[in-house]
């Protein structure tokens, strides 16, 4: 009671708690511009039994607004399940833009495939089929990579965060940007670890891990927004 008579006195500006705004902004300005091969790719991703993994399009329509303001064109995508972000990312860039798609899974990536080739951006794409870190680690020791990338994607496996983090500051060049999704995690960040569900506790603990982390990290500016199901935007000061 106390804490409603609070709420209402001081209406939080966040809109996660209210699904029936979260509708509105995909039906009134996500999905009325949404890509066809997009919409597709979703499609045929809706009834696998990890659909859920799929980036959110409202996240997504941001994404693809960042790298057309930053001229997105050299990029890295760590964790590709389907290949929605994937595709929003090679739809966003130009023509000669190159991603470095990593996943230990290529047989998700080959359900999105064919809809990626249908839109004429495979050859934008480079599939590395891997654990993240050792391909990140083998980057950096190519010189020509050391801070030359524009923009890296960043949802795989939330253990590895930090240690991606460490690696995109390299990667990155001073000004680009690093999106890190799931950081709200399903909105446990905010639960007690008792009522939390327990195939989330783990990624509970690691995303306000990694969220401190990134609050303190004088290398980023950052931008925490509750799109989808939380996306950290970090771009590189030095
Ligand atoms: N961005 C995707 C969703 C990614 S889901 C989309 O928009 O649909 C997370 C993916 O990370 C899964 O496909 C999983 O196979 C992959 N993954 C998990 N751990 C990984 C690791 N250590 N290295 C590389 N990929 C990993
Ligand atoms: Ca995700």
């Amino acid at each position: 009671m106390e804490h409603n008579l609070k709420k209402a006195l001081h209406p939080s500006k966040g809109l996660l708690q209210n699904e029936d705004l979260y509708q509105y902004i995909l039906e009134n300005s996500v999905y009325p511009r949404e890509p066809e091969p997009l919409k597709e790719l979703r499609d045929v991703t809706s009834d696998h039994p990890w659909a859920q993994m799929g980036t959110a399009p409202d996240a997504g329509q941001f994404i693809s607004m960042l790298l057309k303001l930053i001229n997105a064109k050299r990029t890295i995508e760590v964790g590709v399940f389907t290949g929605y972000s994937l595709l929003l990312t090679a739809l966003s860039i130009p023509e000669d833009g190159k991603i470095i798609a990593i996943d230990l899974n290529r047989e998700t990536y080959e359900i999105g495939l064919p809809i990626i080739e249908k839109a004429g951006v495979k050859h934008k794409i480079d599939f590395i089929q891997s654990e993240a870190l050792p391909v990140l680690d083998q980057l950096l020791k190519v010189p020509e990579n050391v801070g030359n990338f524009d923009f890296a994607f960043v949802d795989a496996d939330k253990v590895n965060y930090g240690h991606y983090h460490e690696r995109m500051m390299k990667l990155l060049k001073v000004g680009g940007v690093v999106v890190y999704d799931n950081t709200l995690w399903g909105g446990t960040v905010v639960m007690s670890d008792q009522i939390t569900p327990a195939p989330m506790k783990q990624g509970r603990k690691l995303t306000i891990e990694f969220n401190k982390l990134l609050a303190v990290d004088p290398r980023v500016q950052i931008s925490q927004a509750p799109l989808g199901d939380g996306i950290t935007i970090c771009r590189r000061i030095h």
